[in-house]
């Protein structure tokens, strides 16, 4: 017992580890953190799944707070947004774990990690929006690995952030609670890109037993609270690049963001501890048809050589509004406000055009 309080006021005295946002105490010294749905319950002295909150003498602490794994200017188009800030770069950041277990993940080398707060170090917010400011940068993003798990210092850091003429976005899995995004759309956070996995069962199978309702529902109270949203669904070979699963998604897409939330499949490659071969370039091509035959407006294909299927095109007359290629892009029939020049069609996109 001696030990263990040791530890505790070792951790305890660290930046990274705050009293966490979120959770409630449920007797016997335990507490449920309300960050994401998994809502854990949480032991004293143990920590939750994602292992970045920790039950300490009966309250809960993020073991996180400014703790971070990256820190880099990116193209927002890499998120991929292709309809919030067109051009921008953001200055991106991450810390570690995640509250998912997909077995692809490109990023593995920071979500599979555990933090450890008596040698990980501080960054505080006030650093990264003078860095911001100083690259020369539009906004900033939590991305890399799964940033719900960043959210109190996030919370800090975008409120700073909008009071700097700085926009926020969250690049997510979207398993956060509603609380935690209510919060953060409070302190400024105006976009989040969503990754959908798959169905039901790829949730169950591939994800550490999650479900794809909470989702969803998420997806669909972003877009009717007025945040930016673009939907991702990466198609894995062998997990949910049949056509069944395509549909699905697209059903879904429809039912809870509409026909004008841009919807991107990106192409899958072998990583971490899935090697099966990339995804078909045909049923690439097929996901994007089945989308857009759906009603879906705006249907993008990431990861792929042809960047044809990166530009923006009018739903309306079919010119071409944005051009993308690896060099940036090209603004081309699309006025500043927004409209189409050709059709006089308005365009759902938030933010600058940055050309
Ligand atoms: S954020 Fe972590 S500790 Fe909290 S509910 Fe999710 S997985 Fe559990």
């Amino acid at each position: 017992m001696m030990n263990n309080n040791k530890i505790a006021n070792r951790i305890l005295k660290r930046q990274v580890v705050r009293e966490a946002v979120l959770y409630e105490t449920i007797g016997d010294s335990k507490v449920r953190c309300k960050l994401c749905e998994r809502r854990c319950v949480i032991a004293s002295g143990t920590r939750g799944f994602c292992k970045t909150r920790m039950n300490i003498g009966g309250r809960l602490f993020t073991l996180v707070y400014g703790n971070l794994s990256a820190i880099e200017s990116r193209p927002i188009e890499i998120k991929p947004f292709y309809h919030y800030w067109p051009g921008s770069t953001a200055l991106t950041f991450s810390t570690w774990s995640c509250n998912f277990t997909c077995p692809w993940c490109q990023n593995y080398h920071l979500s599979r990690r555990v933090p450890e707060p008596e040698i990980d170090s501080f960054t505080s917010p006030s650093h990264i929006i003078d860095l911001a400011t100083l690259r020369g940068d539009d906004g900033v993003c939590a991305s890399f690995q799964e940033p719900t798990l960043l959210t109190d210092w996030a919370i800090d850091t975008f409120s700073m952030a909008r009071a700097h003429g700085l926009y926020s976005c969250y690049v997510s899995n979207g398993y956060i609670t509603l609380e935690a995004l209510e919060l953060l759309r409070n302190a400024g956070m105006s976009a989040i890109k969503i990754d959908v996995k798959g169905d039901m069962e790829v949730y169950d199978k591939y994800c550490g037993c999650a479900s794809d309702k909470f989702v969803w529902r998420n997806i669909s109270h972003a877009t009717n609270s007025g945040l930016h949203v673009e939907v991702v669904n990466l198609l894995v070979t062998g997990v949910n690049d049949d056509e069944c699963s395509i549909r699905n998604v697209v059903d879904n897409h429809l039912k809870y963001a509409g026909t004008t939330i841009p919807l991107h499949f990106n192409r899958y490659f072998p990583a971490y501890k899935y090697d099966k071969p990339p995804t078909d370039l045909g049923v690439m091509k097929i996901a994007y048809q089945l989308a857009k035959s759906a009603g879906v407006e705006y249907v993008y294909l990431g990861n792929i050589p042809d960047a044809n299927y990166q530009n923006t095109y009018c739903p309306n007359c079919n010119s071409v509004l944005i051009k993308r290629s690896s060099l940036g892009i090209i603004r081309k029939n699309i006025a500043r406000d927004h409209h189409c020049l050709n059709c006089g069609k308005k365009i759902p996109i938030v933010g600058r055009i940055i050309d």
